[in-house]
């Protein structure tokens, strides 16, 4: 076994690799870009070198500065976690060329399984059930309609070289398939320097159901059994769980006969996996990555494997720890990725610090955290928005979902958008509970999964405006106190804080402004107990507010609740019930603000960069025209016309970094306008 590996990576993958390692007794490296410095897997590990700047490609994706490092200290082995070099061919050869080992499988089985068109064209030769499609090298746009025709609508148009969802296009009718081809090749292009195309049948309610696979230097290779990942959000995995709901014994032997074959196919060695897509009885071989996925963990609860472990093993040239007959299902696992974005805003990545973070509580085999943050840290713009990976088992599908909706109601986020309301929708719905899904889940039950604006009811926006109020009240006197201490007089007047209450009728009146802007009034008396009584908008209620090693906990006329609430200047976030409540203090004194108009002013709603331009000044564009693409977090977004005009300046360059708010094109004043 290695002495010392090198991570290439960062987040929750370099910590979850470096836990592995630790438990074996093998030292790790981390490695670090500008953005991650101090980062949590930083800190892990037992060493950390910093590889450059933020930007992937000039740290995490530098061949030569991540060999470097593993060359200067000593690592034995690297291993590239998931994205960034995990299926770089050329990363694994230049490994091999320093002497170090690639935790992963040959070049020739990255390369084998790089291109979808030529993995595809390679499995039907293994025998491997496809869907009907084509894949050939031709791509004279007349021959790919005919191959269309030939499928039958709707096809699906992939970027052969694709990844991400990047370069796919669903085409319902003939006339729509040449411009969708245009589209679906100029984002090919963008995204991975080819614009090569394959197309097929476009299913209409599929399941991912996808297999472990596992092999060794010796020629064994097994199933670890599939995973189903069916609940996606712009063809993204959301939630996966294992096994998959309803697959009965002949179909998961199948299945695993079919990825076993596909990876003998290419000489496969150590972790990947070989993805389906499934319809009725049917399923075809859509990729395989050749690496860990980010969903592993889900067979590991199942299992009760390390899949770290293995890799290490067999990348050390051992044999597979188990044989077949060694391997087995036991309970249910789902995990549910926790991502920094909007799904209000078509799943918009959020950037920001994480001003408050709670996590579930860790039971072993039960409940599981795999996270690269801390409260504090940032996500940035630099990288995927993944928070964390929550991940639970229960000894039957019922149970894993009922510790689901009980971690994720525990989870607390402040200071950016997640998707945690999201998840807690999905897990809640009936159709999730009696597993019918499918790829289309999201999108068809929007209508209920999808946050919508409506006001909480009067009972929550009391519970809320007392925890505001009274954790207002305490943040008084908490800097009333330190005030005191700060002035070495702890006799000071300002230190006594409740002199003010003595005198039975001290109030203090309060006012906060709610999300729709509303502003809300309210009076608090202390009580000589440290009890409040609080005139809401709603009436009357006696509340106190404690404060123990668990947490807040706020009592409103004798009913406590647990509840979290974390200020931010004279904003607070009141999470009650799994829902994030944020009020702004308000001085009723004050001058009223003046609202910038935002409305018609086309601006980066998250720092990104400017990837293409494609109007110009003095062109007159419609209302919703696209005008530029920008891209952050590996997701691109077209910025629209905010209104008919004619473009008075483009402000930005292609490649130029932008922040939150820049603004990046103007408009003549028009005719109308004074
Ligand atoms: P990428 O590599 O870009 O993520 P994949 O080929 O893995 O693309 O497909 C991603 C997702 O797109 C699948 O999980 C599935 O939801 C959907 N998808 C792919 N192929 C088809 C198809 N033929 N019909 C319907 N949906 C598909």
């Amino acid at each position: 076994m290695f002495r010392k590996i090198l991570i290439a990576n960062r987040g929750e993958i370099a910590c979850r690799i470096i836990a592995t390692a630790r438990r074996l007794g093998i030292a790790t490296v981390a490695v670090y870009s500008e953005a991650d410095a101090g980062a949590r897997h930083t800190r892990l590990a037992d060493e950390a070198w910093p590889i450059g700047a933020a930007p992937a490609r000039d740290s995490y994706l530098s061949i030569p500065r991540i060999i470097d490092v593993a060359r200067r200290s000593g690592a034995e082995a690297i291993h590239p976690g998931y994205g960034f070099l995990s299926e770089n061919a050329a990363f694994a050869e230049a490994c091999a060329e320093a002497g170090i080992v690639f935790i992963g499988p040959p070049p020739s089985a990255i390369r084998a399984m790089g291109s979808k068109a030529e993995s595809k064209a390679l499995m039907e030769r293994s025998g491997v059930p496809l869907v009907p499609g084509y894949h050939g090298e031709a791509q004279d746009p007349a021959l790919l309609m005919d191959a269309a025709k030939r499928i039958g609508f709707p096809v699906l148009i992939k970027a052969s070289a694709g990844g991400g969802g990047k370069g796919m296009r669903v085409v319902e009718s003939v006339n729509d398939f040449l411009p969708a081809l245009e589209g679906a090749q100029r984002e090919a292009l963008a995204s991975f320097g080819d614009d090569r195309v394959l197309v097929e049948k476009y299913l209409s309610r599929p399941r991912h159901i996808e297999i472990q696979v596992f092999a060794d230097t010796q020629g064994n290779t097994v199933s670890l059994f599939e995973r189903d990942c069916s609940i996606q959000r712009r063809h993204q995995k959301v939630l996966e769980e294992a096994p998959a709901p309803g697959m009965d014994l002949t179909r998961r032997q199948a299945m695993g006969d079919a990825a076993v074959a596909a990876a003998r196919a290419v000489g496969y060695v150590g972790a990947g996996t070989v993805e389906f897509i499934a319809e009725g009885d049917a399923f075809y071989f859509m990729e395989m990555n050749t690496r860990l996925q980010v969903e592993h963990p889900v067979t590991e609860m199942v299992t009760g494997l390390d899949l770290v472990e293995w890799q290490l093993r067999v990348a050390a040239g051992e044999r597979l720890p188990l044989p077949p007959e060694g391997l087995s299902i036991r309970g249910h696992a789902i995990e549910a990725r926790i991502y920094a974005e909007d799904p209000g805003r078509d799943f918009l990545p959020s950037t920001g610090r994480l001003a408050h973070l709670r996590q579930p509580h860790a039971v072993p085999g039960k409940v599981r955290v795999d996270t690269g943050v801390r409260q504090g840290d940032a996500i940035t713009p630099h990288y995927d928005p993944m928070i964390a990976k929550l991940i639970v088992w229960g000894e039957d599908r019922p149970a894993a979902v009922r510790r689901l909706t009980a971690a994720l109601a525990e989870y607390e986020v402040v200071g950016l958008e997640t998707n945690l309301g999201l998840l807690r929708a999905i897990v809640a719905h009936p159709a999730f509970g009696t597993a019918d899904l499918d790829t289309g889940f999201i999108a068809r039950h929007a209508a209920r999964l999808l946050p919508d604006d409506t006001a909480s009811s009067v009972a929550d926006e009391a519970v809320v405006l007392a925890a505001a109020a009274l954790a207002a009240v305490r943040a008084q006197d908490l800097a009333i106190q330190s005030a005191a201490r700060a002035s070495g007089d702890p006799w000071s007047p300002w230190a006594a804080v409740d002199a003010w209450r003595m005198n039975g009728d001290g109030y203090q009146d309060l006012h906060f402004r709610r999300g729709d802007g509303v502003t809300l009034a309210l009076r608090t008396h202390p009580l000589p107990d440290g009890t409040f009584r609080l005139d809401l908008p709603s009436g009357p209620v006696s509340a106190s507010l404690e404060e123990d090693p668990d947490g807040l906990l706020l009592t409103v006329d004798g009913v406590s609740r647990r509840l979290s609430a974390t200020r931010r200047g004279a904003e607070v976030t009141v999470i009650v019930g799994g829902r994030n409540h944020t009020l702004v203090q308000v001085d009723p004194l004050a001058p009223p603000r003046v609202e910038t108009a935002g409305g018609d002013r086309v601006t980066a709603p998250i720092p990104a960069r400017v990837t293409r331009i494609l109007v110009a000044p003095g062109d007159s564009v419609a209302k919703n025209a696209p005008l530029l693409v920008i891209e952050a977090m590996k997701m691109e977004l077209t910025l629209r016309a905010p209104m008919e005009g004619t473009i008075a300046q483009v402000m930005h360059a292609v490649g130029e970094m932008v922040e939150e708010g820049t603004e990046l094109v103007t408009f003549a004043a028009g005719p109308d306008s004074a």
